[in-house]
This record gives structure tokens, C-alpha cells and sequence, in this order.
């Protein structure tokens, strides 16, 4: 008897796989399984326009139930896949609620969680976390109330909260443990920018902070004790240093795994001949053509490796290439990246900072690697579709700005 395709995880890989196995004509079974318990939504909004109070929940989400009903995509929410076995032509995997799904192919897409500060009164009431619906409502009933909102990271997610609660008018301190902000990503340019950007907006900046303990009146945090014996005082404290991928499934599976992520090859392939990944909680051969794994936490990433995941599920198999990119709203600030710029050796500055419109250009051996783009989506929309094609930009021409990107693309 056939089983059709048990995708686990209904989030934003999740429904695009499901959605992809139709479009690519698969006519078998599909079933959809995430342990939330709202339809697969948009996670982007809950730290900018739902957190602003501009989206409502219902907003979030990708399709409405006719679309479910009419792509025959079974939804199982509020049940987590706690149990697999594995037969050499399917399987059947067992939920918390204990139903029991058969299947002839898996697909994981189980995301991240975030990384948890454990420190004295981390237990708190008011120390919270953003990755999910129930997160940011937590965040959003306590949000009015607050006057005083302490971000513990200064990563994307964390710097966007910081500017929506300076929209609100709270009194904002971020704690940053390193010596910039968002340094996995960006080089210091951009980091120095933000840094100073975010100051200007009403935000205090802390840059390699030592955090000691959270401070509370027993039950809710009052407040953010640094290691100097300072205490900042805090209505509500957003954690937001990073995320780590979700292995559960993997692990029962015996998957092989790279740096606690699901390894898997340029066709989303895992170590499993029945089982494809895709989304945040993957390690994939780094798709720009430049050696080494990666793992990319962005939407572009969820929706590009599910569609080759899909297309690897129907035997269409066609290889990752897709140019990674990313965008991160904070209040007025639009920072769109293009491309990878691991391994950079020079940057070119295009533009002013202090316009608040600017772009930072990264070469490898005089080759255009990625863009930083600071409200210049002409510069963005042009250096992505360079990259795309695999072209280059002169770094000595980059920085006149008074000259159009895209006529400065060359082979
Ligand atoms: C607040 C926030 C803001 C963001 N902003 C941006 C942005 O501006 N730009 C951008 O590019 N990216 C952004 N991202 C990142 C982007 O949302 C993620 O990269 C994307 O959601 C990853 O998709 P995914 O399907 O891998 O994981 P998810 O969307 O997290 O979906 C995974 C789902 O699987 C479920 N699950 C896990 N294990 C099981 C199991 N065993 N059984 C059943 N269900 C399971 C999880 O609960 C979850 O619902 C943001 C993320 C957050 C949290």
C-alpha cells in the first residue's frame, strides 16, 4: 500500500515542499506534519510588523484551508513526529498523540530552536525568545506594559526588536557579547553603521558585554545584572543569540549530520536514500560554487532547497544553485544581503552611511562575492542579478554611486 510523502515540519520548507511536489505533478499522498498547532505562517512579520502590531496572525499565514483541501496536502498540527521505522521501501512514524503515518518517502524540514541563555533567573517571567507564533505572543502581552526592553544579541532578529520597541518609544539596551553586531554576517562597515544607526534612533548599544545574571522580584525579570556589578533595568528581556537546528527525527533516523545540522548534498539528499532535508536545520554544499558546507538560516533558502528537494522526491533531480540572499527590517532600516562573502579579501564602500542609504561591495581576488545594501534596493536588485549570472562588477568603478550598478556588470 503507498504511503505518499510524510513531510515533517510545517513551516516555511515544510509547506514549500508541499506545495512544489504539486506543482511538479506528484499525484501521490502528502502529508504535512508540524508540531504547532496554527497552519504553516511566516515567521519574518513576528519581529517586525506583528510585533509593531501592523500584521495580524491570520496575515501570517502562506495559503487558507481551500488550498490545503484542493492540493490534497494533509495537515497534521499540534502533533510532533516522535517515532520512525524505517522498512527498504518506506516507513511509519509515530506522533506524540500516537498516530501512526505511513510513508514511501520523508522529507525533513524541522527547522531551529533558539539557543538558550542558561544563567541564574533565566526562568523568569519577561526573559523570552522569538522563533515562533507563541513566542511573539508572549513578547506582544507583555509588550504595552513594558517600558524598558533589554536584547540580549545583537543579531538580526535581535536588532529588529530593538527597533520596534524604539518605534513604541521604550527605553531600548542591546548586549552584545562580541566587538560589533551581527559579525557572522557582515563586515565591520556595516556592523559600525547599524551600531551608530541604532544609536541614533534612541537605542543604547553595549558591545562586548558580560552578562552575569538575570535580576527579578521573584517571579517576573526586573532587570539584567553585568558581571561589572552594573544592573540594567528591564521590564522585558528578548534573547535572541542564535538558533540550532532541530536533529530529533534526523537522530532517530541515524542521519549523518555536520556541525549538529543535517547534512545533505546538492540535491538535498541525507544519508537516507528514502529521506530529503531542507530549511534551517540543514548543512548543504555551499551553493554559490565555493568550497566547504554551509547552513543557511533565511527564507530564500527554506523556499530554493525545497523546491530541489521536491523536485529530488518526484526524480527530477536538479542541483542546488540558487544565490543565497536575505533582508532584515529594523524601523526605517532595509538591509538586504546578496551572496556569501566568507573569504573576502576587500570591500568597497558605495555611497554614505551617514545618508542612511549605502552599500558595501565584498571581492575575492578582485571578483564580486556579496553586497550589503542599506535602503539601496537598486544596488541590491543589480548586484543579485550579477551574481546570478555569475558576472563581476569592477571594484574600482563600485564606489562612484553617481553611476547606475547594473551598468557596471561585466563577465
Ligand atoms: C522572528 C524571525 C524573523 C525572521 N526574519 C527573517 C527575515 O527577515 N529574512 C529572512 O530571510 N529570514 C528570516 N527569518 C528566518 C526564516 O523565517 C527561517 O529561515 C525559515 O522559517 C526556515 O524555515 P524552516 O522550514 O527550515 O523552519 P521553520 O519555519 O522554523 O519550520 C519548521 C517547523 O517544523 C516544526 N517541527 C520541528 N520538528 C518537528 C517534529 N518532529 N514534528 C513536527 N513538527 C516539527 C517546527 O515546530 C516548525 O513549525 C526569521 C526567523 C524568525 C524566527
Amino acid at each position: 500500500m503507498s504511503g505518499g510523502i510524510l513531510i515533517v515540519g510545517a513551516g516555511q520548507a515544510g509547506m514549500q515542499i508541499a506545495d512544489s511536489l504539486r506543482e511538479e505533478g506528484f499525484e501521490g499522498a502528502i502529508t504535512l506534519v508540524g508540531d504547532e498547532t496554527i497552519p504553516p505562517y511566516q515567521r519574518p512579520p513576528l519581529s517586525k510588523a506583528y510585533l509593531y502590531g501592523d500584521a495580524d496572525e491570520e496575515s501570517l499565514q502562506f495559503r487558507n484551508e481551500k488550498f490545503y483541501a484542493d492540493n490534497r496536502i494533509e495537515l497534521v498540527l499540534g502533533d510532533a513526529i516522535v517515532g520512525v521505522e524505517m522498512h527498504a521501501d518506506g516507513g511509519v512514524a509515530t506522533t506524540a498523540s500516537g498516530r501512526q503515518l505511513q510513508f514511501d518517502r520523508m522529507a525533513l524540514a524541522p527547522g531551529s530552536v533558539p539557543r538558550k541563555l542558561e544563567i541564574p533567573g533565566s526562568n523568569l517571567d519577561g526573559v523570552l525568545y522569538m522563533r515562533s507564533i507563541t513566542d511573539a505572543r508572549a513578547l506582544k502581552s507583555r509588550w504595552d506594559d513594558a517600558k524598558s526592553v533589554v536584547v540580549i544579541g545583537g543579531g538580526f532578529i535581535g536588532l529588529e526588536v530593538a527597533a520596534v520597541a524604539r518605534k513604541a518609544g521604550k527605553k531600548v539596551t542591546v548586549l552584545e557579547g562580541a566587538d560589533r553586531m551581527m559579525a557572522r554576517a557582515v563586515c565591520p562597515i556595516t556592523s559600525d553603521y547599524f551600531k551608530h544607526a541604532h544609536e541614533r534612533r534612541g537605542a543604547e548599544i553595549v558591545l562586548n558585554a558580560r552578562i552575569d545574571h538575570f535580576e527579578g522580584d521573584g517571579q517576573r525579570v526586573t532587570g539584567v545584572a553585568m558581571q561589572d556589578g552594573s544592573v540594567i533595568q528591564a521590564d522585558i528581556v528578548m534573547v535572541g543569540i542564535g538558533v540550532l537546528a532541530r536533529t530529533e527525527v534526523a537522530n532517530l533516523l541515524g542521519l549523518e549530520l555536520a556541525n549538529g545540522a543535517i547534512l545533505v548534498d546538492e540535491l538535498a539528499q541525507t544519508s537516507h536514500p528514502l529521506v530529503v532535508a531542507a530549511g534551517d536545520a540543514v548543512m548543504l554544499p555551499n551553493p554559490t560554487g565555493a568550497d566547504g558546507l554551509v547552513r543557511l538560516e533565511s527564507v530564500q533558502n527554506a523556499v530554493d532547497q525545497a523546491k530541489v528537494a521536491a523536485k529530488t522526491l518526484v526524480g527530477k533531480s536538479e542541483a542546488y544553485k540558487a544565490l543565497p540572499w536575505f533582508w532584515s527590517d529594523q524601523a526605517d532600516l532595509k538591509l538586504q544581503i546578496a551572496g556569501l562573502s566568507t573569504g573576502y579579501d576587500q570591500t568597497v564602500l558605495r555611497g554614505n552611511p551617514d545618508s542612511d542609504a549605502f552599500s558595501v561591495l565584498y571581492y575575492k581576488n578582485g571578483r564580486l562575492l556579496a553586497i550589503d545594501c542599506v535602503n539601496q534596493v537598486s544596488d541590491f536588485m543589480a548586484a543579485k542579478r550579477c551574481l546570478t549570472a555569475g558576472q563581476t562588477i569592477d571594484p574600482g568603478a563600485a564606489a562612484d554611486s553617481s553611476v547606475a550598478l547594473k551598468t557596471l556588470i561585466t563577465d
